[in-house]
């Protein structure tokens, strides 16, 4: 009998209880699930990884020596897209596959970031604070429609978020290293630098994956080409934003307010200043989590595991190099 732990919350708390969690278990798959209602530490994985067959993580940290301790490992299965906190590496030594759920959460992400910008931009949020605390404050915002719209990074979700923005007839610049140049003909994207993109933009809104090249993307520098107006939204990941010279940036108003749906560190430490900044809208890393996308991802990761466990190769598997491993084995 296979044994799987499952590490991410939202697996536990929703997936598990409709189709997914039946899948594995009419394929006779055990599944532990995390009690602690929050991502496990190092140490804590350290301690229990080795009786475990398989994993599903959150943001889980799945380190060199995590893995390396999980010696009965097929499948660290990551409940979403970026798999920053998985070492690829570690996992085709040790013949683990390292899958991701493409295809699940694009269109949450792109909703949730259009949600942000709207909240930012007319101040949404603010508003309902305010009354809730018996005031009635003449906020004034600023429109979406036809403003400009910095893209950084032009993948599944940044070209969400780019389809939705025509019907807001907005001028949209994107940033990628690898466009997608039909993409950017058909929907008018003009393709920019980085520079160019911060300058321009009255709305910037990023979208690439954490790497040891994007970490503190927008940092005091880049902060400092935007305009003063601009709004900054992220629902990526936090390490792509320096956050202090982020809360420096709003503090002294070089830009005008600031959607964070993710944090350098998460849970948002209690005594973080962003948290007594007006000008910014904190939600806890919920932008990919609907019950679509939730049925969806979990879909995925039960497809995976159970074809793992029989022997064969899962789908979207991100450590290539076991693929071609195992081609030469
Ligand atoms: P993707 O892999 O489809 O696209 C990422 C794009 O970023 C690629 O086109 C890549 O070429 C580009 N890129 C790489 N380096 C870049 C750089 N230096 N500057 C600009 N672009 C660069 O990824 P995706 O599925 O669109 O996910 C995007 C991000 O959203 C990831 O960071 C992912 O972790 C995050 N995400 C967050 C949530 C959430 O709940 N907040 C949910 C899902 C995904």
């Amino acid at each position: 009998m296979k044994k799987v732990l499952a590490a991410s919350v939202s697996f536990c708390s929703f997936s598990m209880n409709h189709e997914p969690g039946v899948i594995l278990k009419n394929a006779g798959v055990t599944v532990d699930v995390n009690q602690k209602g929050k991502a496990f530490t190092e140490a804590e994985l350290l301690e229990i990884i080795d009786q475990y067959d398989g994993i599903i993580v959150g943001t889980d940290p799945m380190t060199p020596y995590v893995i390396k301790q999980g010696k009965k490992l097929k499948i660290i299965a990551k409940n979403g897209v970026g798999f920053d906190n998985i070492n690829l590496e570690a996992a085709t030594d040790q013949n683990v596959f390292v899958t991701i759920t493409p295809g699940a959460v694009e269109q949450t992400v792109a909703d949730t970031t259009f949600g942000l910008i709207f909240s930012l931009a007319r101040n949404i949020t603010r508003g309902e604070a305010a009354i809730r605390k018996g005031e009635w404050p003449r906020l004034i915002g600023i429109n979406v429609s036809y403003k400009k719209l910095g893209v950084i990074g032009l993948g599944r979700i940044g070209k969400n978020v780019i389809m939705r923005s025509t019907g807001f007839n907005m001028k949209v610049y994107a940033y990628d290293p690898q466009p997608d140049k039909a993409f950017c003909e058909k929907y008018g994207v003009e393709l920019v630098d980085m520079e160019t993109l911060l300058q321009a933009s009255d709305i910037v809104s990023i979208h690439a994956p954490l790497m040891d090249s994007t970490r503190h993307l927008i940092n005091e520098h880049t902060l400092s080409l935007m305009q003063p107006g601009a709004l900054l939204i992220n629902t990526s990941r936090g390490g792509l934003v320096d956050e202090k010279a982020l809360i420096k940036a709003l503090r002294e108003k070089n830009i005008a307010g600031a959607a964070l749906d993710v944090f350098e560190k998460e849970p948002l430490e209690k005594d973080s200043p962003l948290l007594e900044l007006e000008n910014v809208i904190l939600t806890p890393h919920l932008a990919g989590m609907s019950s679509d996308a939730l049925i969806a991802s979990g879909k995925m990761i039960a497809e995976s595991i159970t074809l793992a466990f029989a022997g064969q190769t899962p789908q979207h598997v991100v450590n290539k190099d076991l693929l071609i491993k195992m081609e030469n084995m």
